[in-house]
């Protein structure tokens, strides 16, 4: 195993104020609350959970947009924390972020050819004009779009081609970790599968690692190499894909995969969904014991109090829950 990102007890706290000028702190909401996990180079992580559990606050604090509370984030075996100078413009070049909305994140104003080259020229990498030429239409044909695209605004394109744009300009500088957050969540079901190709196609060819932030576990099924199941701030399950799809441990997992429909006829006639009572706690009161408590149809009395930590099964997979202890 070779880590290109190792995670370790994250947390990302941020204070609730009032009063004049919002100087008093009334609370403290924890977005993510002692996340630890590690990503190989050449893997797919799939981090995954309803929205509001702290599953694009990880990603954010990754990319060094959000500070982290506590714990600390390696890359490539280095604190983030201590990345100054030179070494912060190197890891801005070897991390990038794909974004859920591409309509949002790309300047309507600007035409693809700008938008991919605008990274190189922040980063001082453009060279000279035909250069540039040439290296937009080698991104666009990594992502499977034209040359003569490179004249066109994204307005004129589909959901499913901006996103293209997307991953194309987050290629630009040849990272090796791409945070990937909800890239298909926006999109068509029937395009989601073409990106997810795409995704899986640049990682065959460049060996990217990604952090693939999703919301739900159909997504993730097909490009990641292992997935991490957050809820509320924390992560419950970590399992290889065929563990997590075949034996889920956690009773939250277990919900969520109820959830997902089955190709086969017959065992989707047989599929009992799972339906979560109440809606997901506040962050800024977390239950005490498991978080999950108070939703979850396993919940014994010691789930009221213990919190359950995360812990290795022996086989790679981990579970925070009494029942698997
Ligand atoms: Fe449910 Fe208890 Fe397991 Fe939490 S520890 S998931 S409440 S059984």
């Amino acid at each position: 195993m070779d880590p290109i990102l190792r995670v370790e007890n994250l947390k990302v706290h941020f204070p609730v104020t009032q009063g004049v000028l919002f100087k008093r702190q009334v609370g403290t909401v924890k977005a993510v609350d002692g996340v630890s996990f590690t990503l190989n180079r050449g893997e797919t992580l799939g981090l995954v959970g309803e929205s509001g559990c702290g599953k694009s606050t990880t990603g954010l604090a990754i990319m060094k947009m959000l500070p982290a509370s506590d714990g600390r984030i390696l890359f490539d075996g280095e604190d983030l924390a201590g990345f100054k100078g030179q070494r912060q413009k190197q890891f801005r070049r070897s991390v990038q972020m794909v974004y859920q909305d591409p309509f949002a994140s790309l300047n309507p104003r600007m035409k693809v050819r700008d938008l991919i080259a605008e990274p190189l020229e922040v980063h001082g990498m453009a060279g000279d004009r035909q250069a540039v030429q040439t290296r937009v239409s080698e991104l666009l044909d990594m992502v499977g779009l034209l040359p003569y695209m490179a004249d066109r605004y994204p307005h004129e394109f589909s959901g499913g081609q901006r996103q293209r744009i997307g991953i194309a300009r987050a290629l630009a500088l040849e990272p090796s970790l791409i945070v990937c957050d909800e890239p298909v969540s926006a999109l068509d079901v029937s395009i989601q599968a073409q990106v997810v190709n795409v995704f899986m196609e640049l990682q065959r060819t460049l060996g990217l690692s990604y952090l693939f932030i999703a919301h739900d576990l159909a997504v993730v099924r097909h490009i990641s190499d292992r997935v991490a199941v957050m809820y509320l701030g924390r992560i419950v399950e970590i399992a290889t894909r065929r563990q997590l799809y075949a034996s889920p441990l956690h009773p939250y997992t277990r919900a969520l995969l109820s959830a997902v429909p089955v190709a086969d006829v017959e065992t989707e006639r047989r599929r009992q969904r799972i339906v979560l009572k109440g809606e997901v706690p506040s962050p800024m009161n977390p239950p005490s014991g498991c978080r999950f408590h108070a939703r979850c149809p396993m919940a014994m009395p010691q789930c009221h109090n213990d919190d359950p930590p995360l812990r290795d099964r022996g086989d790679g997979q981990m579970v925070a829950c009494h029942l698997a202890e």
